[in-house]
């Protein structure tokens, strides 16, 4: 620990206050609490004048890092500007109570309604549930469909979903949480689905397929029409992991491609910030023949046109979530879709895989680029040569704190070795972009003159280097 990072602890002095409580000018009920509940001793708390304690507190938020003060390129998580009037829009409906009768919400009813139907005009869905409160919540959900459908089916040896090796780690975590096995399939040179491998892994168990797009490579999978195929013909359905939505909005759509049932992520694509774990909203889309299953309530139209909550289907998986979802989150989707129009979206997904190809290009002979074809929303580069200068990607992810950047995603996706996974998204204007490569080729730079300063990076940060090793094996989770 650097020094002037003072615990507030350290600070305090016995005696000094920042503020006084008036003289008790009422009898003391103090007597009235049962004898047990009393506190015994004086509480431990710090004692500071008014300015010691602003200063502390303004500093500790200073040494937070989020979008609003910083470039923040952490790849798969779309960490992109989020207009701070959609924030005080949802914050005009923070009075409404989500137990309300239907008849007394319908406004909100009617939003919930109009985001459903524009995510299925978006992704090409039947049917849309807002219920699910994250993305991988949305997978398990998603995945609930499947088996339901099987099921309701007799199929009931269909117990195996497929996955390949470039999915979002949280797709076969999902696939066994809603008690399904995993048959992984490792992707070709090319980085897609290694369609050989699909074909062989295919049977009379299979499920389903998990399929990322595009994927933590960073890719569009080149075979959609082929893979869909393969699993249909096989009596699997297509899942569809949407929270790299990002890049195709108004460009493709997944229910063109031939998937059944797909998640995206409201936090990443639609306007609410996230990483500080808050809310955050996955909605499930379903195609038709999965519509019998999705969770209860189901908002319906009546004959009046009123929005009414059904909760009346027997083949319903059940409840994911209480009432109605996360909806401050289904707000700010809602303002932000209606906002930018479907030309917009389209636009925002056309610059956010923009800016990703403009810094790989930028990279290319500095990194190393593993699969060097056009890219989409992001993009995963490696140290390349810098390794031989025993500089790695967790040196350069800290030699960036010191130059003012979030690092990016780092050692993920798992199948790139030393991979470094970029995303910059489409709120980010050229010069931020151009400042953010040059650090880049700055530490490259660095590393082949003078590795030792990058090895000793940060330097400006609180904490420099611990032991990782150690702070893992043998943590110290107290101050003193
Ligand atoms: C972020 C992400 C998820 C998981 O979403 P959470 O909201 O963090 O649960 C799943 N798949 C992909 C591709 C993602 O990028």
């Amino acid at each position: 620990m650097r020094s002037s990072y003072k615990l507030i602890f350290e600070r305090s002095r016995e005696g000094r206050r920042a503020y006084d409580m008036p003289e008790l000018d009422v009898p003391c009920a103090c007597g009235t609490i049962p004898e047990g509940m009393r506190a015994v001793s004086r509480l431990d708390l710090p004692e500071l004048g008014e300015v010691d304690l602003v200063r502390h507190y303004t500093n500790l938020s200073r040494r937070n890092f989020g979008v609003d003060n910083g470039f923040y390129p952490l790849g798969s998580c779309t960490m992109k500007y989020n207009p701070k009037i959609n924030e005080e829009l949802a914050a005009m409906f923070n009075s409404v109570h989500p137990r309300l009768d239907a008849d007394m919400a319908q406004g909100c009813l009617r939003l919930m309604k109009d985001t459903e139907d524009m995510l299925c005009e978006i992704c090409g869905m039947d049917a849309f549930t807002l219920q699910p409160a994250a993305g991988a919540h949305g997978e398990l959900a998603g995945l609930m469909h499947i088996r339901a459908y099987h099921e309701h089916r007799g199929d009931t040896a269909r117990t195996t979903i497929i996955v390949p090796d470039a999915a979002h780690g949280t797709n076969p975590a999902s696939a066994v949480m809603a008690g399904f096995k995993v048959k992984e399939i490792k992707s070709a040179p090319d980085g897609g689905v290694d369609l050989d491998a699909l074909r062989a892994a295919v049977g009379s168990d299979t499920a389903g397929l998990m399929l990322t797009n595009p994927s933590t490579l960073g890719l569009f999978e080149r075979n959609i029409k082929k893979i869909a195929e393969i699993v249909h013909n096989a009596g699997g359905l297509l899942y569809y992991d949407g929270a790299n939505l990002n890049a195709i909005m108004g460009i493709v759509r997944p229910g063109d491609m031939g998937f059944d049932v797909m998640h995206i992520n409201l936090h990443k694509t639609f306007s609410t910030p996230h990483g500080g774990g808050g809310p955050g909203s996955g909605p499930v889309g379903v195609k038709s023949h999965l519509m019998p299953f999705m969770p209860v309530p189901v908002l319906k139209e009546d004959e009046d046109g009123m929005i009414v909550p059904d909760y009346d289907r027997p083949e319903s998986i059940g409840k994911v979530k209480s009432l109605y979802g996360n909806f401050g989150v289904i707000v700010k989707a809602y303002c932000y879709i209606r906002s930018l129009g479907g030309r917009g979206l389209k636009e925002a997904s056309e610059n956010a895989v923009l800016n990703a190809n403009y810094i790989m290009h930028r990279l290319r002979g500095a990194y190393g680029i593993p699969h060097d074809r056009t890219c989409m929303h992001e993009c995963v580069v490696t140290p390349g040569e810098l390794v031989d200068y025993g500089v790695h990607t967790s040196d350069i992810a800290k030699a960036l704190i010191d130059r003012g950047y979030h690092p990016p995603t780092i050692y993920f996706p798992l199948i790139v070795h030393e991979a470094m996974m970029i995303e910059p998204t489409e709120t980010e204007s050229r010069e931020t972009l151009d400042e953010f490569v040059d650090a880049m080729l700055d530490i490259a730079k660095v590393a082949k003159t003078d590795p030792g300063a990058i090895h000793a990076a940060p330097v400006t940060t609180p904490v420099g280097r611990p032991d990782e090793v150690a702070a893992a094996r043998k943590p110290i989770v107290k101050y003193w």
